[in-house]
């Protein structure tokens, strides 16, 4: 799934892996996840995701390599967050060998939209990196980094509009979905 921070991309991708039986991959909470527990890996990575900076490529890559071993992903995945630069989608289409992705799902929401979503999440879930000025960061570097692989993707990309409630942009995902995997 592609889409702003702050787009829905989460709640749509946990739903999404609910009503397929494929597990949600999100490389963000993996990072938290890890952070919370004070591994190596969650020191590492919390020390970009405060900043709102990108963890490192080859970091980021060996977490999700990692994870496409386990017996759950064996016959697909829901990514959240992940690919987000050029890197890393090169990397998964050497992981995936020759395995198809189904379908790149962007969930579009204006940027001051999302701008404010995160804002006010900040006041829920005091994330460190909900401050505005990691905001404004992970938002110029979606533009500047992630963005771009819509166009990697080409034909396999659906954009949804992700205004509207959850069960609206959910339909809309599902529908995508539908279309890009019958026949
Ligand atoms: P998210 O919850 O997806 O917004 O991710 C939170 C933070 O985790 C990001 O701002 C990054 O610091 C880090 N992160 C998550 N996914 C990636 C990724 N694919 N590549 C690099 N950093 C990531």
């Amino acid at each position: 799934m592609l889409g702003r921070q702050g787009a829905g991309k989460g709640t749509q991708a946990a739903r999404i892996s609910e009503r397929t039986g494929y597990p949600w991959v999100s490389t963000g909470e993996m990072f938290r996840q890890a952070a919370a527990e004070g591994t190596e890996l969650g020191l590492l990575a919390q020390s970009y995701m405060e900043r709102g900076e990108l963890v490192p490529d080859d970091v980021t890559i060996g977490l999700v390599r990692e994870r496409l071993t386990k017996p759950d992903a064996q016959e697909g995945v829901v990514f959240d967050g992940f690919p987000r630069t050029r890197v890393q989608a090169e990397a998964l289409d050497r992981m995936l060998e020759g395995q198809a992705i189904d379908l790149v799902l962007n969930v579009e929401v204006p940027e001051n939209v999302c701008r404010q979503r995160l804002l006010a999440r900040a006041q829920i879930e005091a994330r460190a990196d909900d401050t505005p000025d990691a905001i404004d960061q992970r938002l110029a570097l979606y533009e500047e980094q992630t963005r771009p692989l819509m166009a990697y993707y080409g034909p396999k990309v659906a954009t949804v509009d992700g205004l509207g409630t959850i069960e609206e942009v959910f339909e809309r995902c599902i529908k995508e979905i539908e279309a890009a995997t019958s026949g």
